[in-house]
């Protein structure tokens, strides 16, 4: 692994997608300041956002909750530009890069991704011309190293890092729940990356946090292999034991999550041979289950022309026990002045965005039962 990046013995990165809310449903920017200093001063540097994350909210945050308040050469921050999001043109694509510049005050990005590539958008970033664009902005010393993120399959891996063989990182989804899943295929990806030589960043090692809170049969299995350690604890571990990976990101939302996944990452342990033979148990009892496989990302929602809140309905869905008024009224709660299951008009915006390639149109007609 190069070591160009940095922090060999800190992968642990700051995720910071799903930020911690206020009771009103806005991000609380204290809160996060709180967790970016505790962060910094446990020895973490990694920091990671979007363009798009929160309609750019994230991008407003870090400025505030990190840039205003630490010297810039004392942490590292990701963004990304996305060209795949429905209506650009070449030039409302490439001015994410000066927004997210002028948003985060950043000065420069230290890493910066293409983000999300699958065969759904990766045309997109050819047409635009993003590819060379980015690598112009690294030429003028605005970005330190790029790559782009990936929600595709592993043959399109394989092509786009034989044709841009100059990246210096990606960014793969990899948890021990999709290392076999054919429409995420962790494994191949990872292998791929690797012949490639690539370092990677990793995204979703918690699925999206359903990894942290799994069924009762799989925190048995945990609980018995090792009483003190959190589900959590397992799925970043998994990430971080991987050969090339330079940062395992965690979308901590809290203090409590934060001071968790500092405990096992700060002096970081590969999982042992028999804590592997546990992973493989939790593998086969998630074979059983058959719920929505949604990580909330809400890479869906802003092209959805009905206003459809789709991870909410999920959650909702997944949450159902056949108690069909508390269902229901959790169902209002969270489409209550949106689009509801039923308005789908089966455009097929929201699977294209769908970084996990989910039926969302057929779940859709499952979940109308709700209404
Ligand atoms: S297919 Fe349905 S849910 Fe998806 S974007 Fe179109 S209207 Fe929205
Ligand atoms: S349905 Fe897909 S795109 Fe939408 S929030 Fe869930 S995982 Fe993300």
């Amino acid at each position: 692994m190069s070591d160009r990046f940095g922090k060999e013995d800190f992968k642990l990165g700051f995720g910071l997608m799903r930020l911690p809310k206020r009771a009103d449903g806005s991000n609380d920017t204290e809160k996060v300041a709180e967790m970016v200093d505790r962060f910094i001063e446990a020895g973490g540097t990694y920091f990671d956002t979007a363009f798009v994350y929160d309609d750019g909210d994230s991008e407003r945050v870090t400025k505030e909750a990190l840039i205003d308040r630490h010297p810039r050469d004392s942490f590292t921050l990701c963004t990304k530009l996305n060209a795949g999001i429905p209506g650009l043109t070449e030039q409302t694509a490439k001015q994410q890069f000066h927004t997210s510049l002028e948003r985060t005050g950043a000065g420069y990005f230290d890493y910066y991704l293409l983000h999300a590539l699958s065969r759904n958008n990766v045309r997109y970033y050819e047409d635009f011309g993003i590819w060379d664009f980015v690598k112009e902005q690294k030429a003028k010393g605005l970005i330190r190293y790029y790559g782009f993120s990936f929600h595709g399959d592993p043959q399109l891996l394989d092509e786009l890092l034989t044709e841009h063989d100059d990246v210096d990182f990606i960014q793969l989804q990899i948890n021990y729940a999709d290392w076999d899943n054919p429409g995420v295929a962790s494994k191949e990806c990872y292998e791929i990356a690797r012949r490639h030589s690539v370092s990677m960043t990793i995204m979703e090692p918690l699925k999206g946090g359903a990894l942290a809170d799994p069924n009762d049969n799989i925190k048995r299995l945990f609980k018995e292999a090792a009483p003190e350690l959190s589900a959590a604890s397992w799925g970043i571990r998994y990430a971080a034991s991987l050969e090339g990976v330079i940062a395992v990101l965690s979308g901590m939302s809290s203090i409590e999550q934060m001071e968790d996944n500092l405990s096992y990452m700060r002096n970081f342990k590969p999982l042992s041979e028999s804590e592997y033979k546990v992973i493989a148990a939790v593998q086969k009892e998630l074979e059983k289950d058959n719920s929505i496989q949604c990580t909330a990302c809400k890479y869906c929602v802003s092209g959805c022309p009905m206003d459809i809140a789709i991870p909410g309905i999920f959650a909702v869905k997944n949450k159902e026990t056949g108690n069909w008024d508390g269902g229901r009224g959790a169902y209002q709660i969270a489409t209550e002045g949106r689009g509801k299951a039923s308005d789908c008009i089966e455009c097929g915006q929201c699977e294209d965005a769908c970084p996990q390639h989910l039926p969302i149109i057929s779940l859709l007609k499952d979940c109308a039962n709700l209404e």
